[in-house]
């Protein structure tokens, strides 16, 4: 058992089984039985089926919603958008069932076909950060698709994806085929990894584990897709909206405590500006509105743990420009922080701090922006600031990594691709083709010749 924990209060929400080896075999068999007839479930009956747990997580949002403020701290504003996601995310993908198509290639002597098989049992192995998004970009694909799938939530943060299980069972999803399975990353996510009947793993957290993962499924040939951490830059040129760029930018890394693989951590500033820059910076980070997540008016929570947030203050050492502020007494908080680094290989300029934690650096021109950008070995989202519409698309295009922005902060819409470059990931998920990371290609040639 695992006590779940309150991050702004720090105390016990509930108690929740944690499952052994055996259990996420047990899960991962009756996955494997689910098979043969969800795959044959006619399309527009798989459709109609990913279409009703939509519609049950949408009678849910508040209920799931209230779960994630108690467990994780998220904002009440933003946990209601994240429940949302996971039904926007299962109504886009109950779509695909009846669009899965192949092609039919012309050939010589007969009719060339191919097909988009389901791999198997898709193993979901999700971080505490974003609990029920990530869950959702997983499944949602995996099980229109005609995958059965198996899910194993954080330690720290169960509580919604228990409740999507159950909606989905409520929706009249069969027996086996949407498993939630929390435990241990260590024995439960390591089944997913090294049991034969998983055909894939969709894994999001840190860089780190997400390597082992890999090298674990090399082992069966094991499909994977990798999303990991971040350290983007906000670039922000002298002939930007300067006003809107600094009101703007600690929402682009402070939202959710900073505990965001595209957190903008790094804003990089045309030096000509620089000084001006930080004076309209600071009232904006001052007025971040930290407290009680469940108030409507609250932008930022606390951190998910006590050791979270030791790690976040070990990157924090006497160089802070101006902080904001965070509330006193139990909870896990962190005020947002403003860092000017004395070097760029310190700490926090280099590593993912995961927290409301911020370094603002000048550059010089484009080509000394864009070199400081990539100077990492992440590569997942950024964004760019300028009133020049040619430079935007030159420095897009320049930025190694998945999902830039430009005048804006947005990374994630359901209906584009995302993922990350370099050390950020492997694999896109979301937008149009997502489906292709939870099929297989079959080519099948048949003869049309005979005795005529
Ligand atoms: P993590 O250790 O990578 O955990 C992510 C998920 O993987 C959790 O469900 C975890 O289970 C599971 N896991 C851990 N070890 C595993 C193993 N050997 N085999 C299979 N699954 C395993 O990340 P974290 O500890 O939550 O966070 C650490 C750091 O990672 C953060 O500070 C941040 O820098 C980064 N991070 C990035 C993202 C992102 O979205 N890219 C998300 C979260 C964290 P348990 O919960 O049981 O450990
Ligand atoms: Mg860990």
């Amino acid at each position: 058992m695992t006590d779940v924990i309150n991050p702004a209060t720090e105390q016990v929400v509930t108690t929740v089984p944690s499952a052994s080896a055996a259990d996420a075999d047990a899960a991962i068999e009756r996955a494997h039985r689910a098979l043969p007839a969800w795959r044959a479930v006619a399309p527009g009956d798989r459709a109609r089926l990913l279409r009703r747990f939509a519609d049950a997580v949408d009678a849910d949002v508040d209920n799931l919603a209230a779960l994630e403020v108690a467990n994780s701290g998220h904002t009440i504003g933003n946990a209601r958008w994240e429940a949302g996601n996971v039904r926007d995310v299962l109504h886009y993908y109950a779509a695909a069932p009846e669009r899965l198509f192949g092609r039919q290639i012309p050939v010589p002597g007969g009719v060339n076909v191919t097909f988009a098989e389901p791999l198997g049992v898709v193993g979901v192995i999700v971080p505490w950060n974003f609990p029920m998004p990530i869950a959702g970009w997983g499944f949602a694909p995996a099980l229109a698709a005609g995958n059965t799938v198996v899910l194993k939530p954080a330690e720290l943060t169960p509580l919604t994806a228990i409740r999507l299980g159950e909606l989905a069972r409520e929706a009249g999803l069969p027996d086996g085929v949407f498993q939630v399975v929390p435990g241990k990353g260590s024995v439960v996510g390591q089944r997913f990894v090294d049991n034969p009947l998983v055909r894939k793993v969709v894994f999001t957290g840190s860089t780190e584990v997400g390597r082992r993962i890999m090298a674990g499924c090399a082992a069966q040939v094991k499909r994977v897709t990798l999303e990991l951490g971040g350290k983007n830059a906000n670039i922000v040129f002298a002939d930007a909206d300067l006003e809107r760029a600094a009101a703007t930018a600690p929402y682009g890394v402070f939202d959710n405590a900073g505990q965001d693989c595209c957190a903008r951590s790094r804003i990089l500033v045309q030096r000509n500006v620089f000084d001006r820059f930080l004076e309209l910076l600071e009232p904006a980070v001052r007025g971040v509105v930290v407290g009680d997540p469940a108030h409507e008016r609250t932008e930022m929570g606390p951190l998910i743990s006590s050791a979270q947030r030791d790690s976040v203050a070990s990157y924090v050492d006497g160089d802070v420009a101006f902080r904001g502020s965070a509330p006193d007494g139990p909870g896990f908080w962190y005020p947002p922080t403003v860092v000017l680094p004395r070097t760029p290989t310190d700490r926090v300029v280099v590593e993912e701090v995961f927290g409301p934690v911020v370094t603002v650096q000048p550059f010089d021109d484009e080509a000394d922006a864009l070199r400081m950008a990539n100077d990492t070995e992440y590569g997942l989202s950024g964004s760019i600031w300028t009133g020049d519409v040619g430079r935007a698309m030159r420095v897009a295009r320049g930025v190694e990594a998945g999902n830039l922005s430009v005048n804006s902060h947005s990374s994630v819409r359901y209906w584009t691709p995302f993922g990350g470059m370099k050390q950020s990931g492997l694999g896109r998920e979301l937008g149009p083709d997502a489906l292709d990371a939870f099929t297989d290609t079959k080519n099948v040639f048949i003869s049309t010749e005979g005795d005529q």
